[in-house]
């Protein structure tokens, strides 16, 4: 890593980061999401280059739209700083391509949960699109590690929907949505061995969230939980954090 990637990387991922959370809530209200350019979400006036910096315009403009001064969605401004901390922990972390695999990954995670978090739909697209990264960055760590993928996505699925079966039974709701188990399956592709870790850390953070937020129907969006979970799990593993000990 050299000094040019350090300042490049907050840079770019701010940007990508940016990008990500728009494609994100645009894919929460049904809209077409990859296209088109930036305008306010509520006034659908087209943003000037000044209005669209990451970061800075979100703190400049006090969080709202210039012209019709409605609050703009906090999660651009997540999406932003997400984006510029994870392209710099990839780099900081990994060899130079393994750090854009991740950073991209990275950036379809932060889609998949601002879509999560404002529609409690996680799109088949995002997952696919983690399946599929998720198996270059396997693959990047050797053939061990893309056959312990393969298999923790098989398993992880199959777990997962046996689950949503059984609470289904039990108490007439699944509890967990089939995007979840997309999704969860889609990153065990990456993570192997080491999903466990991930549902762990997700599901002691959903457990706080419920006891602090206290959610009216007790229910809360698992998407964003899981994807940083699991993209933090990812970035260790694909670092060898954990050694030997996993593939
Ligand atoms: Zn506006």
């Amino acid at each position: 890593m050299n000094a040019a990637a350090l300042i490049l990387a907050p840079l770019l991922g701010a940007v990508v980061g940016s990008f990500a959370a728009t494609v994100g809530l645009r894919w929460a209200r049904g809209e077409q999401a990859l296209s088109g350019r930036s305008r306010c979400d509520a006034c659908a006036r087209p943003l000037g280059f000044s209005a669209t910096v990451p970061i800075i315009s979100y703190v400049r403009l006090g969080g709202a739209c210039a012209d019709c001064r409605t609050p703009i969605h906090p999660g651009h401004f997540a999406g932003e700083v997400l984006g510029a901390s994870l392209a710099v922990a990839s780099v900081a972390f990994l060899p130079t391509g393994q750090a854009v695999a991740a950073a991209a990954m990275g950036a379809v995670l932060i889609a998949a949960a601002a879509a999560d978090a404002a529609s409690r739909r996680l799109p088949d697209l995002a997952s696919a699109a983690v399946a599929v990264l998720g198996l270059g960055l396997a693959l990047l760590r050797g053939p061990a590690a893309l056959l312990a993928g393969l298999a923790g996505a098989l398993l992880t699925g199959a777990i997962l929907l046996l689950l949503r079966r059984g609470f289904a039974a039990r108490r007439g709701d699944p509890g967990l949505g089939l995007g979840d188990v997309k999704l969860t399956a889609a990153l065990a592709l990456w993570l192997g061995a080491a999903t466990p870790w991930a549902l762990a850390l997700a599901g002691l953070a959903g457990l706080a969230q419920v006891r602090l937020a206290k959610p009216a129907d007790g229910r809360i969006a698992f998407g964003p939980l899981l994807t940083a979970s699991g993209w933090a799990v990812g970035l260790s593993l694909q670092a060898g954090l954990f050694g030997d000990l996993l593939p």
